[in-house]
């Protein structure tokens, strides 16, 4: 189990907390705002009325011993950089802060945030990329240039195995994955023979993954 505290309860802060505390770790919500501390306090570990910008608050609730902090507080860049400043201080091994945009993305990232993230950009590029491709079921960015897509499987592929369409030379894909109804099998071997219907899970760079996916 590893130890979270969670710096501001808006709509993200207070959807990660719970999820956070849903998947078994230890979780520290920390808000201002009395009113959404007792709406989360239910569901994490200890749920404070607290001002994060006052970095012996946070010492007074042993914020430094946590492993991974979030610092949520998107609209007021001021609030987002003293509490990043004072994690950073306290020796927090891991900070993620969420913001709105790339220059307050960088200053963040400049004062020690190890990784700043902007929820409207990651979830309007997956659902551009999965609107604009529509065998593209599901798709995980990786990076700027790699991801994972889960695709439905091209027609002429099924009955061969993956050794006969030789997947990875002919398109620079990997195949981490195959399912078929509710079963996936992970890293299916090169004897594996897809069948109508299958869900390939592809891990590659968006060329590659486009190649397949205008495969006939
Ligand atoms: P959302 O996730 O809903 O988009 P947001 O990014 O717009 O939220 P804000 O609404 O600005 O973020 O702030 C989120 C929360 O952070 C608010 O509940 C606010 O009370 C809290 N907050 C702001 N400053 C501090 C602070 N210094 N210490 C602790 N909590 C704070």
């Amino acid at each position: 189990m590893k130890s979270y505290v969670v710096i501001g309860l808006g709509r993200f802060g207070t959807r990660i907390a719970a999820k956070l505390y849903e998947l078994g770790e230890d979780v520290l919500a920390i808000d201002t705002n009395e009113a959404v501390i007792n709406d989360i306090a239910d569901n994490v570990s200890k749920a404070v009325i607290a001002d994060a910008k006052d970095i012996d608050v946070l010492k007074g609730l042993g914020v430094q011993s946590c492993d991974c902090a979030i610092v949520a507080i998107g609209s007021d860049l001021a609030a987002s950089v003293l509490v990043t400043m004072n994690l950073k201080n306290l020796g927090i091994p891991q900070i993620i802060c969420k913001t709105y945009d790339e220059t307050h993305s960088e200053i963040l990232r400049k004062l020690g945030a190890d990784k700043v993230i902007i929820p409207e950009h990651i979830m309007a590029d997956k659902t551009a990329r999965i609107l604009s491709a529509p065998n593209i079921l599901e798709h995980i960015e990786l990076s700027e240039d790699y991801g994972i897509s889960e695709l439905s499987a091209p027609k002429t592929w099924v009955g061969h195995s993956l050794r006969e369409l030789n997947i990875r030379a002919k398109f620079g894909v990997f195949i981490i994955g195959v399912r078929m109804n509710d079963q996936t099998k992970i890293s299916p071997d090169a004897d594996y023979i897809i069948e109508k219907d299958s869900v390939l899970i592809l891990l590659g760079d968006y060329n590659s993954l486009e190649k397949v996916r205008n495969a006939k």
